[in-house]
Parts: structure tokens; C-alpha cells; sequence
């Protein structure tokens, strides 16, 4: 069965065909960071045309390196939520128009679970149940994964996003959006110790993160009077350590609560170098593993998209048989999805 998905919940274009029994067969990808770089974030509006622009074109791409065609694809995964309402409408208006034309089943998938089921799609995948760790743009979550749509949550952030605190960091410092791999690569140059910032909730003994008053903390200390530019990097470094111990500490607290030995991280803060090497390390310590997606499948992708739908596929569930297209979710939370009906 031959899986055809397409992501367009925020500002990445994302189409792939995932192939049930020869993995995945081809993705392609279009960021709008270009577009929404002089606004310091993501303008809706522009977001949504863009994705009318970008997703014909993607998906004639997308065919052409398969060396299929259109009458190849057997079903059709799309995110219809969490996300911004117009840019859903978008890939959820085209994937049932798809679905229409071609009389092929159409599935509405929880980007989330997307991003959960990433990992899965590796050389060397978890097998269930398993730890995940959920660190995104919007999202930061600790699951305990027992399948597909079996998702228990363990703790969650208060405020911030682990993703939103590094984006807000990094414009306080003034760097450009999107602020995550920027602020990481500041970093880089410098040292974590020489300022010191809190560890929120690091010893709250549950599974929940804040985040909010890191930024206020970082904020106070770059407008001390005496910061001068050459301790953004120092600032960064500190942030960053602070994030990740928290992160770090959390994540393993739940491998002990629940006796698991696997953990899987998803989502954009995933890709974050720093963070991946104190979890590789402190896993080892427990005998754990740690797993992630492959790298450019961190952030927002039509691979995961397709992939959790053809999961679900395969599971027997067949989309809802009226009004797909208008039930897009742009406020869904993963504990309200269920297994495969
Ligand atoms: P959600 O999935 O919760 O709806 P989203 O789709 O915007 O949110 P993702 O695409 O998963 O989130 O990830 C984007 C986030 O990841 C951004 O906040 C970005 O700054 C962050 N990010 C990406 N790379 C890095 C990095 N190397 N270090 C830290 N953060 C990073
Ligand atoms: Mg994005
Ligand atoms: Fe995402």
C-alpha cells in the first residue's frame, strides 16, 4: 500500500509517499522561513498561500523521483491538527480533493503523532512500548508510548514550549528567526557557568517543565548594564545548558518511573546537538537507549505524516465518511486520540 502524506500545519510544506512494505519512498519539503523571516515569526495569513503555491508543485516532485503517478497511490494522510486553521484548510482541502479524484480512503492524522512515530522510521527503530520525550515549537510533552494512538501522558510544560523558549531566547539576544538552531550555533562559541540561570522545576519531583522564567531570566541578564555583545554567546551557552539539563533530568526520571529502558525524542528541539549528547550519556548510564528521528525528520515533514497515516492504514482504519476536509483541529491535544479503530 502506497501512503501519500502531506503536512501544512505550520509554516513547512511537506509531501512523501510512504510504501507499506518498502519503507519510505521518496520526501519533499518547502520552508517558509525565507517568508517569514522579516516579521521574527510566522504570519498565517502568508503561511496558508504559500502552501497553495508550494504543495502542487511538491507533489508533482515527489512523484517524479518515485517514478509513479498519481493513480499509484492507494491512500492519503493528511495533518488536520494542532496547527494554524488556514494552513490545515490547505493540506486538508487538497488531500481530500486527492482522495475524491483518485477513490482512494483519505485520513486525518494528529501532527504530534507524527512527530511521535518518527523515530520509527530509523535504521534501527524502539519497539513499543517505550518513553517518548516530545520537544517541539508548540509541545513539551513526556508520554509513555504503548502503541500506536496508546499514548499515557506523563507531564507536561506549565508555559513555555522548550522549542518557543529557545525562539524567544534567541530574538531577545537578537538573532534571527527561527531562533532554535541559531541560538544553538551561538552557543557554540560560547561557555555555559560564567552566568547562571535557574533550572526550572528541576526538582518538582513530576514529570511537568517551565520555561517562561528562563526567557525572563535571560532577559534580565541581557539588559544588565554592563552586557556588551561579546556575552551573547556565554548567555546562549548558560540557556541552552539550563534547558537541557531540565530536559535531561525529566526524561530520566520517567525511564525510572516507568521501568522503561528505551527513550524517543520527537520534534524540532530533537535536532538540538547539545541536548542529544547529555541524553546519549545519561541513558547510558541507566542502560538505556535513546532514539531519534533521522535529523531533517525532526522538524515538520510530510514523511512522519505519511508514515503514521499508513500505520493507522494498515491497522484497518479508513477516514471519516463525511466532511473531512472541514475537520481540521487547530487546537487537538495527542491524550484525545485513541488506537486504531
Ligand atoms: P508543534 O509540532 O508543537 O506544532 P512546530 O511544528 O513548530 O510545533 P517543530 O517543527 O517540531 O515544531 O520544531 C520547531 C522548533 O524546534 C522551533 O521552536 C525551533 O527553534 C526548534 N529547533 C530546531 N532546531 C533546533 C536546535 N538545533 N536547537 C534547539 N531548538 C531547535
Ligand atoms: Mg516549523
Ligand atoms: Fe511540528
Amino acid at each position: 500500500m502506497r501512503v501519500l502524506g502531506i503536512e501544512s500545519s505550520c509554516d513547512e510544506t511537506g509531501v512523501a509517499i510512504y510504501d507499506t512494505d518498502k519503507g519510505l519512498l521518496a520526501h519533499r519539503l518547502h520552508s517558509q522561513i525565507d517568508l517569514h523571516a522579516a516579521y521574527g515569526g510566522v504570519v498565517p495569513e502568508l503561511a496558508s498561500r504559500d502552501h497553495i503555491r508550494r504543495l502542487p508543485l511538491l507533489l508533482r516532485e515527489t512523484l517524479e523521483v518515485t517514478g509513479l503517478v498519481m493513480g499509484d497511490i492507494d491512500a492519503i494522510a493528511y495533518t488536520a491538527g494542532p496547527g494554524l486553521a488556514g494552513a490545515l484548510l490547505v493540506g486538508s482541502s487538497v488531500a481530500e480533493a486527492l482522495g475524491v479524484a483518485l477513490g482512494v480512503p483519505v485520513l486525518p492524522v494528529h501532527h504530534l503523532e507524527g512527530h511521535l512515530l518518527s523515530p520509527l522510521l530509523s535504521a534501527t527503530p524502539p519497539v513499543f512500548p517505550f518513553v517518548a520525550l516530545l520537544v517541539s515549537g508548540g509541545h513539551t510533552q513526556l508520554m509513555r508510548v504503548a502503541g500506536v494512538g496508546d499514548y499515557t501522558l506523563l507531564g507536561e510544560t506549565v508555559d513555555d514550549a522548550a522549542g518557543e523558549a529557545f525562539d524567544k531566547t534567541a530574538k531577545l539576544l537578537g538573532l534571527p528567526y527561527p531562533g532554535g538552531p541559531a541560538l544553538a550555533k551561538l552557543a557554540l562559541e560560547g561557555a555555559p557557568g560564567r552566568f547562571r540561570l535557574p533550572r526550572p522545576m528541576l526538582h518538582s519531583k513530576d514529570f511537568d517543565f517551565s520555561f517562561s522564567g528562563l526567557k525572563t531570566a535571560v532577559l534580565t541578564a541581557a539588559t544588565a548594564p554592563d552586557f556588551t555583545a561579546a556575552d551573547r554567546a556565554d548567555l546562549a551557552a548558560e540557556f541552552q545548558a539550563a534547558a537541557v539539563d531540565v530536559l535531561v533530568a525529566k526524561s530520566m526520571a520517567a525511564l525510572k518511573h516507568t521501568g522503561l529502558k528505551q527513550l524517543v525524542v520527537a520534534g524540532g528541539v530533537g535536532a538540538n546537538l547539545m541536548l542529544r549528547a547529555e541524553l546519549d550519556a545519561a541513558a547510558a548510564k541507566r542502560k538505556a537507549r535513546v532514539f531519534y528521528p533521522e535529523l531533517e525528520l525532526c522538524t515538520d515533514n510530510g514523511a512522519m505524516i505519511a508514515f503514521a497515516g499508513a500505520l493507522r492504514f494498515i491497522a484497518g482504519e479508513r477516514g471519516p465518511a463525511e466532511d473531512g476536509c472541514f475537520a481540521v483541529r487547530p487546537r487537538w491535544s495527542l491524550q484525545e486520540i485513541t488506537p486504531p479503530a
